[in-house]
């Protein structure tokens, strides 16, 4: 398909400005220029009837000169007169400086105008139309309209995709899955969704162009997928008893999940292709501990493991809990900006001596080398960008990569979004969970919550008090914040243990308190959404969540997701005297998929599922809620597509 690579500037028209322009709107290339579809049409197929025209809305008058007038208005704008003649009406048409009309209006020919047209009686008039003659048919035409920069006009561009339509159009969709779901071919796809013979073939082409869009990139992924099956990764032994022995003294049954989950990624270890795995599953779920067992897998292969997070606190809390779960030999260390002595800790992972790493995003500088790293997690994955990601798995391409989630997503959906990487999903919370009682609480109704709290609080249960913000701002004036709401809180729970945390702390001051928030030494914890990923205390049974209006819903899912991580019975307080659509979705269900779906249907995949960084977002014409049907064909057909080779 040589003409792909023709160039932009090589089209007529397009000189060294213009071909810049075209550079930054990275319509380099003819095929750029074809995909450039129009960000929306004006329908001029129909001449308005002017009996039933709504005054005022924008239509196509052909009407005969019966008078032209110009007026000179020195210093000011000249003005043109037509009065023209059509279906009976008599109409004012109006051109401002039209100096290049006067010699083309000829007085008794009919021409085309499109435009505003206000009606009165029988007499109707227009400001400055669009103008054709009445031979030139094409007018009556559905016309695009593009987003374009300053510098590029409507016609110059409709002129150059003009041009490249005359080159000959290769399909390049499969025939067989063409005639399959009744698609049109590209070349008739591309010329009518530039310019649209009729209403019909607009929508054909337009179908046919999601279809594409959406078999293009589930190909490609696929593809990359099969190509990672031809590189060479770690293989890592299963080593069943010592994993075993190790499993039966956790002081939890794995659940069937779980298990099973860990065996798909056994398999992958055990394979020398490079695992490349996402594990998604709802708070609370018991993520990490399959990522500890991994861990120590591939310790007992003789290898390394990096494990990311997104926040400070996050990496505490998975060191102290690997640390705890895992033998004394195998040696952990915490990687972090705030940690000390990194110099020590960098020479420690590239001689080999150390076995885990837990750290943040200060993990992938480029000072960090490791001996030999066999085994990735990133947690919290969405929270990363795409960059990264993969600036820790440069660390070695080799290593067996598994991307931790709690926003899981519909499976349609992650077959898109996710098909160039392996799924693996838990569905179930260990057993002896109870589903978090979630309430909606008006801000009047406060003072009989806080003695439901002290019943709570009676019975050594613990819990969290949030804020969105730390102080008071005049912006927001009806939102509470630490500030204010610690003065409320201490003065009814006189006789409880407050700890207060926030982003504004020093990190060691944030983890003291954590750690002693856990340790039982405080009875509530008041904070800001720094407790929204990851933390992790049993104990914490209730979670009030102040002006819940202002926070999004898989971030309330998250936070809400602080408590029933135990046995005892857990409450979200939802504190809003808004009536938001977002709150009743949390009462009605604790499904992480459910509020999932319902997040995306709300934001839309780039704000929930980070794709903005994925790099994803790139359909241009396809929506993955609105084309759900023609996507799971896509999905489908790819399928078939690679089975059958
Ligand atoms: P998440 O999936 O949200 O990261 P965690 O891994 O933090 O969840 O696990 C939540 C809590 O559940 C932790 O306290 C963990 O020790 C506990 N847990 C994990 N698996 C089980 C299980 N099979 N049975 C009981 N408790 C478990
Ligand atoms: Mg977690």
């Amino acid at each position: 398909m040589g003409m792909i690579y023709l160039k932009a500037g090589q089209l007529k028209g397009v000189g060294p400005k213009k071909e810049k322009i075209l550079k930054e709107m990275d319509l380099q290339y003819i095929d750029d220029l074809l995909y450039f579809f129009p960000r929306k049409y004006i329908d001029k197929t129909r001449i308005a009837d002017l009996k039933v025209h709504k005054s005022g809305s924008d239509g196509v008058v052909s009407g005969t000169i019966i008078d032209i007038k110009v007026k000179k208005n020195y210093g000011k704008k000249d003005i043109m007169t037509l009065r023209v003649e059509s279906q009976g009406y008599i109409g004012e048409i109006l051109f401002f400086n039209a100096h290049y009309l006067k010699n083309k209006i000829k007085f008794q020919k009919e021409y085309f105008f499109y435009g505003k047209i206000e009606l009165k009686g029988k007499f109707f008039k227009m400001i400055h139309p669009e103008i054709e003659d009445f031979d030139k048919k094409d007018f009556l035409s559905i016309e695009p309209i593009y987003s374009l920069p300053l510098g590029l006009g409507q016609k110059n561009i409709r002129d150059f995709i003009k041009q490249c339509l005359v080159f000959r159009i290769y399909e390049n969709l499969p025939e067989y899955y063409i005639d399959k779901n009744k698609l049109c071919s590209r070349e008739h796809a591309l010329k009518n969704i530039h310019f649209p013979e009729s209403r019909m073939k607009f929508k054909e082409a337009k179908y046919r162009l999601i279809y594409e869009e959406f078999f293009k990139f589930i190909f490609g992924n696929q593809l990359i997928k099969e190509k990672n099956h031809h590189q060479e990764g770690v293989l890592l032994k299963k080593f069943r008893d010592e994993t075993n022995d190790f499993i039966s003294k956790l002081l939890f049954e794995l659940t069937s999940d779980q298990k099973m989950v860990l065996d798909e990624i056994l398999e992958d270890f055990n394979s020398d292709i490079p695992m490349r795995r996402l594990l998604q599953g709802d708070v609370g779920s018991g993520k990490t501990v399959v990522a500890v067992i991994a861990s120590y897998i591939t310790y007992l292969n003789g290898f390394q493991t990096a494990v990311m997070v997104p926040t400070e606190i996050l990496a505490m809390q998975h060191y102290n809990n690997f640390k705890n779960v895992l033998p004394d030999e195998v040696k952990i260390k915490l990687l972090t900006s705030s940690v000390q002595n990194k110099k020590d800790i960098n020479r420690e992972i590239s001689d080999g001596e150390v076995d885990i790493v837990i750290g943040t995003h200060a993990l992938i500088q480029e000072s960090v080398n490791f001996k030999n790293l066999g085994f990735i997690v990133t947690d919290e994955q969405h929270r990363f960008g795409v960059n990264q990601r993969k600036a820790l798995i440069d660390k070695n391409k080799k290593a067996n990569y598994l991307m931790m989630s709690a926003t899981p997503i519909p499976r349609t959906m992650s077959l898109v979004m996710y098909s160039d990487i392996y799924v693996s999903t838990i569905n179930e919370l260990p057993t002896g969970r109870k589903p978090i009682d979630t309430e909606i609480v008006r801000s009047d109704q406060l003072k009989k919550l806080y003695g439901k709290i002290k019943t709570k609080l009676e019975n050594n249960e613990q819990g969290y008090i949030v804020y969105p913000f730390i102080e008071d701002s005049e912006k927001f004036e009806d939102v509470k914040s630490i500030k204010v709401g610690y003065e409320e809180i201490n003065d009814i729970f006189k006789d409880y243990k407050l700890g207060v945390v926030h982003g504004q702390q020093k990190f060691e001051e944030r983890e003291r308190i954590l750690l002693d928030f856990k340790n039982g030494d405080y009875d509530i914890l008041i904070s800001t959404t720094v407790i929204e990923v990851g933390i992790d205390v049993s104990n914490a049974s209730f979670i009030l969540i102040n002006n819940a209006e202002r926070f999004g819903l898989s971030q309330l899912h998250q936070l809400r997701g602080r408590v029933g991580r135990g046995n005892i019975k857990s409450h979200c307080f939802l504190i809003s005297d808004s009536d938001h659509e977002r709150l009743h979705a949390l009462v009605e269900s604790n499904d992480g998929f459910f509020i999932a779906k319902k997040d995306l249907e709300i934001r839309g995949p780039g704000e929930v599922l980070g794709i903005k960084q994925h790099g994803t977002n790139h359909f241009l014409i396809a929506d993955m809620f609105k084309h759900l049907g023609i996507m799971e064909q896509a999905v489908n057909d790819v399928a078939e597509l690679f089975e059958k080779r």
